[in-house]
């Protein structure tokens, strides 16, 4: 199969990519690539922010809409390797697809990006185009992406995730809760001296698995589960403990908010006492240096089909050969900043499929990354032309 020479690059890079190990908080490496990358490229800017975010800009032939296309470079790690029939970090091109952690998740949507987005000739481009390489999304997605908006005005937001290169308008969201019930300690030989938070805890888990899950028409259950559990003190020995932690994942649905979402949960244990419930904040280290402390609470949005967003977005596809249909995905992804809380017109798109995502033998099928990058021009040249609000 004879490739174009963009083709060609857009493989190799995306190889390259892979082949740097970049785990959420270490992706100097992968940030320094894509920069030397888009220096080659015809960026009018190429920086890196004080996250580490890498940011290339270019202004079009035309004038337009400014649209920022955002990829995360981090990856989550590898657990066993052994059982990787591809070496995790080898970027080996094998059999039409390329192998590796982070190959679809999503490391082939930012080569696609950098490439087509750098290499669209000026006078087919309206308005501004970012480009986005954003650390950290696999601990707190959306912080980094919405460091980057506050800092930088843009009309509309194309969020690359593996979508099987369609179109999504809208996601699910994203809670972390810490239930925590209180106790008292006591030496284990006479624990009805202490009051041993573990039943209380037991009781909280038994009625959240009781509570039937809220429902929506568009996106389904918002489920919750149980992650982690802890106790104090930690280690123990001959103690009763003094405090026993669930941690919950919840999956968002439309309108829900983190006072609401507590207000729901809290409403569970009103006879009961001693306990609380907060929303988890998720610590994060750049590795640029910065310590980040956000709430673990990342909204579900959903963009209306018939906005010129959309409508344009999807012409733009389907001139890139795609079925020109919208759908939503059960994920969370740096949408959640975009769109759910700053209210930016944002899409989903990206070739590869989330099945492959943190999966062992992660890869990206070639023809798929291509097809991607073909989608990537085309977005280049429309999403410009739209109106300017
Ligand atoms: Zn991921």
């Amino acid at each position: 199969m004879a490739y174009t020479k963009l083709e060609e690059e857009t493989i190799q890079f995306l190889s390259q990519l892979v082949q740097f190990v970049s785990l959420s908080g270490e992706e100097q490496l992968v940030a320094g690539a894509v920069e030397a990358k888009m220096k080659t490229l015809d960026y009018d800017e190429v920086r890196r922010d004080d996250y580490g975010n890498v940011i290339g800009y270019r202004r079009g032939g035309l004038p337009g809409a400014a649209i920022l296309y955002d990829s995360h470079m981090d990856t989550v790690m590898v657990a066993n390797p052994e059982e990787w029939s591809h070496a995790p970090w080898g970027g080996e091109i094998i059999d039409g697809k390329i192998w590796g952690r982070g190959a679809s998740d999503t490391k082939g949507s930012l080569a696609a990006m950098v490439m087509a987005l750098g290499s669209l000739p000026r006078e087919e481009l309206a308005g501004d185009v970012y480009v986005v390489g954003t650390v950290g999304e696999e601990i707190i997605e959306g912080a980094s992406l919405a460091h980057v908006l506050n800092s930088t005005k843009v009309d509309g937001v194309i969020i690359g995730e593996p979508t099987d290169c369609r179109l999504a308008i809208g996601q699910k969201g994203r809670a972390r809760m810490d239930f925590i019930a209180h106790g008292r300690a006591a030496h284990t030989a006479n624990p009805e001296e202490g009051e041993n938070p573990i039943d209380k805890a037991v009781e909280m888990l038994r009625r959240v698995r009781a509570t039937p899950q809220k429902q929506d028409p568009i996106f389904g259950a918002g489920v919750i589960e149980p992650l982690l559990v802890s106790s104090k003190p930690t280690p123990s020995t001959s103690t009763v403990p003094f405090e026993c932690t669930f941690s919950y994942d919840r999956r968002l649905l439309l309108g829900e908010t983190s006072e609401s979402l507590l207000a729901e949960c809290r409403s569970l244990f009103s006879d009961l006492k001693g306990w609380q419930i907060e929303m988890h904040e998720a610590s994060f280290q750049t590795y640029t240096g910065l310590e980040l402390s956000v709430p673990d609470f990342h909204p579900a949005w959903l963009m209306n089909e018939s906005v010129p967003f959309v409508q344009v977005a999807l012409q733009a596809v389907e001139a890139a050969g795609i079925d020109p249909r919208t759908y939503v995905v059960p994920y969370c992804t740096n949408g959640s900043a975009s769109a759910g809380e700053l209210g930016l017109p944002t899409i989903i798109f990206g070739p590869s499929t989330i099945r492959m995502a943190h999966a062992v033998d992660e890869h990206i099928e070639i023809e798929e990354l291509l097809r991607g990058l073909r989608s990537f021009i085309s977005l280049g040249r429309e999403m410009g032309k739209l109106p300017m609000p």
